[in-house]
C-alpha cells in the first residue's frame, strides 16, 4: 500500500477546535480515526448525561431569543451559510472523507445536500410559516388564526452514512422555523457535522443555539430524548423502534427515517446502456452504504443474461482505493465491524447456495475496511442477505416472468424506502411504480431524482420509518400549531332568557343556510 497524503486542511489544530465545541466535563474520550489508515485522527470528548442536559439548558435559554427574531432575520443566517458552505465544500470533503472512508465523489456530492435545503426553505419558509386567517364558526364576527409556533429543543440522531447531511440538513428547516438544536452525531463521524455548526455560527447563527454532543448511543441517546420537544431520527429500522418507545411514552413527536431492502425492476424495453449504469451506482454508490441504494435487482428473463453479463463486466472495471483526490469509482466502508457484517451475509448466502458472479472478498491490501464490489444470483429468503439490510457493496440478481411477479417480488418485504423502475415507456413504467410499496419511487434513476426532490416529502413506509423530511411536512413537523380564535360579539349560545326552542330553530337553521351558501 503505497503511503496516503492526509489533506491539508486537516490540521491537528483546525480538528481540535472542532471538538472542543462537545461538552464534556468526564473526561472521556473516543478514538476518532481515519478510515482508509486506521490512524488517529482526533480525540473526540464523550458527553455525559449532566453534559446532554446542560447542553440543553444553554440551547433552549438561546432559542428563546432566536424564536423572537422577524423570519426575515432568522432566513438572512441562512442566505449567507448557503455561501459559506460552498466556499468551503472541499474541506467538508475532506472532513467527510476521513472519516467516513467514502470516495471523493460521494463526499462532494454530500456537501450538496444542506445547501439545496437551505435553498428549497429560504423560498418556501415565508409561505409556510406565516400566520393563517380561517373563518371563525360565526361568519363575520369571529376568527381563527392558525400560527405556526416552534417546538422548542429539537433533538437530532444522526448516522455516518451522511453525516453532514444528516446532521446538518434535518436541522435547517427546524432552525428557520424558531428551534434550538441538540445533535447526537455517531462517534465515528461526527467531525463534519461539528463543521458545519462553526459555519453556520460564522454565517450569524447565535452561540449555543445549536449544540452538538457525542457519545455512544445507549450512553447519552435516553438524556437527549427526555430533554427534547421532538426528535428527528435516522438510522436503522432497530435503533429506531428504541427512540419511537421512548418518544411515544414522553408524549412527543418523533420522525424516524430507517434502512431499507430496497428493489429495482429493470422492464422489457428498458435502455440497458442506461439500466447498467444506474446499477452500478445503485449497488455500489457510497460503498453501497446508503439507505436508498439497491439490494435486490429483477430482470425479465429476456434480458436477464445481457444485464448480467455487462453488469458484470462494468463492475469488473470499477477502480476501489483509498484517495482524496476524484480518481476511485468506489472507496472503503465506514469501519473493520461494519466490513465483517457485509461479509458475514456474503459467506451465509454462500454457504446456503448462492453463487458470488464477482467480488465477495475483503480487501485488506486497500486498507482495512475495504470490500469488492459484489455480485450475488440465486440468493434466497432463507439467507440473510436476502432479507435483512447489508449496507454494503452487495446486490443479488432475480429473474421474472410476467410484471406482477416482479412487483410481487419487490414487495415481498418488510422494508418500504425506495424503489427504481427502469422502462422505455414512462407512463408503464410510472403505473409499475404505483405498485410497489415503497415511500420513494425512482423512475429511470435509483434514488437522486426523488432525494434531490426537495419540494417533496421523503420517507419510509412500512418499516423503514414515520413521517418525512423535505417538502412542507420538513418543516411544518417542527413547530405547533396555534389556535387563535378571536369572538368578535358574544352571540354564540342562547341568549339570556331566549326561549330555547326558538334558539335551536335558529341554530339549526344557520347550519344549513351555511352549508348551502358554501360560507361554512
Ligand atoms: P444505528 O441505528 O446503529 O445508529 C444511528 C444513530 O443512532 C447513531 O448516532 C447511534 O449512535 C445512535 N444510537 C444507537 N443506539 C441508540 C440508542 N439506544 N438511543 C439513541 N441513539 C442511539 O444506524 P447506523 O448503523 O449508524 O446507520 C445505518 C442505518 O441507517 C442503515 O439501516 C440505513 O439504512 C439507515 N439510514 C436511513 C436513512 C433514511 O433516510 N431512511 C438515511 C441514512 C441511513
Amino acid at each position: 500500500m503505497t503511503a496516503l497524503q492526509r489533506p491539508a486542511t486537516l490540521t491537528d489544530s483546525f480538528l481540535q477546535g472542532l471538538v472542543a465545541r462537545v461538552p464534556s466535563t468526564s473526561g472521556g474520550s473516543w478514538k476518532l480515526t481515519e478510515v482508509y489508515t486506521g490512524d488517529l485522527l482526533v480525540e473526540l470528548p464523550q458527553s455525559t448525561p449532566a453534559d446532554v442536559e446542560a447542553a440543553f439548558a444553554t440551547a433552549r435559554e438561546a432559542q428563546r431569543e432566536w424564536a423572537g427574531r422577524p423570519l426575515r432575520e432568522r432566513l438572512a443566517v441562512f442566505k449567507r451559510a448557503h455561501s459559506l458552505f460552498l466556499d468551503n465544500a472541499q474541506t467538508t470533503t475532506d472532513l467527510i472523507q476521513a472519516e467516513s472512508g467514502k470516495n471523493r465523489r460521494m463526499a462532494i456530492e454530500e456537501t450538496c445536500d444542506p445547501v439545496m435545503v437551505m435553498s428549497h426553505y429560504l423560498k418556501r419558509a415565508p409561505h409556510l410559516l406565516k400566520p393563517v386567517k380561517r373563518g371563525g364558526p360565526v361568519p363575520f364576527l369571529s376568527t381563527s388564526t392558525e400560527i405556526r409556533q416552534p417546538k422548542g429543543v429539537v433533538g437530532i440522531i444522526a448516522p455516518w452514512n451522511f453525516p453532514f447531511a444528516t446532521g446538518i440538513s434535518d436541522s435547517i428547516s427546524a432552525l428557520m422555523a424558531g428551534n434550538a438544536i441538540v445533535l447526537k452525531p455517531d462517534n465515528k463521524t461526527a467531525l463534519s457535522p461539528l463543521y458545519g455548526v462553526q459555519m453556520l455560527e460564522e454565517a450569524g447563527l447565535p452561540q449555543g443555539l445549536f449544540q452538538v454532543v457525542c457519545g455512544e448511543g445507549p450512553d447519552v441517546g435516553p438524556t437527549l430524548i427526555d430533554n427534547a420537544n421532538y426528535v428527528m431520527f435516522t438510522g436503522s429500522t432497530a435503533t429506531g423502534r428504541v427512540i419511537g418507545e421512548r418518544a411515544g411514552r414522553n408524549l412527543i413527536g418523533c420522525c424516524l427515517e430507517l434502512g431499507g431492502k430496497n428493489p429495482m425492476i429493470v422492464l422489457e424495453d428498458a435502455d440497458l446502456e442506461e439500466v447498467v449504469q444506474g446499477a452500478i451506482f445503485g449497488a455500489f454508490g457510497n460503498t453501497g452504504q446508503i439507505c436508498m441504494h439497491i439490494e435486490r435487482m429483477y430482470l425479465p428473463e429476456s434480458r436477464y443474461d445481457e444485464f448480467r453479463d455487462r453488469f458484470v463486466a462494468a463492475t469488473e472495471a470499477l477502480t476501489v482505493g483509498a484517495s482524496y483526490d476524484f480518481g476511485p469509482d468506489m472507496g472503503s466502508l465506514v469501519s473493520p465491524d461494519h466490513l465483517e457484517r457485509v461479509r458475514s451475509h456474503v459467506e451465509d448466502a454462500v454457504a446456503k447456495g448462492a453463487t458470488v458472479l464477482t467480488g465477495g472478498k475483503a480487501r485488506p491490501d486497500l486498507g482495512p475496511a475495504f470490500f469488492e464490489p459484489t455480485i450475488l444470483e440465486g440468493v434466497t429468503k432463507d439467507m440473510v442477505a436476502g432479507v435483512t439490510e447489508t449496507f454494503g457493496p452487495v446486490v443479488a440478481l432475480h429473474r421474472y416472468r410476467t410484471v406482477d411477479e416482479a412487483v410481487a417480488l419487490a414487495n415481498d418485504t418488510e422494508y418500504g424506502l425506495n424503489a427504481s423502475v427502469w422502462g422505455g415507456d414512462l407512463a408503464t413504467a410510472c403505473q409499475v411504480g404505483r405498485r410497489i410499496e415503497s415511500g420513494n419511487v425512482n423512475v429511470n434513476d435509483i434514488l437522486a431524482t426523488a432525494f434531490a426532490s426537495k419540494g417533496t416529502p421523503s420517507g419510509g413506509v412500512k418499516q423503514s420509518g414515520v413521517g418525512a423530511r423535505h417538502g412542507d411536512q420538513g418543516m411544518l413537523k417542527y413547530t405547533d400549531v396555534q389556535n387563535l380564535a378571536v369572538l368578535k360579539k358574544q352571540v354564540m349560545g342562547a341568549r339570556p332568557g331566549q326561549d330555547y326552542d326558538k334558539y335551536v330553530k335558529g341554530m339549526l337553521g344557520g347550519l344549513r343556510m351555511m352549508r348551502r351558501t358554501g360560507i361554512r
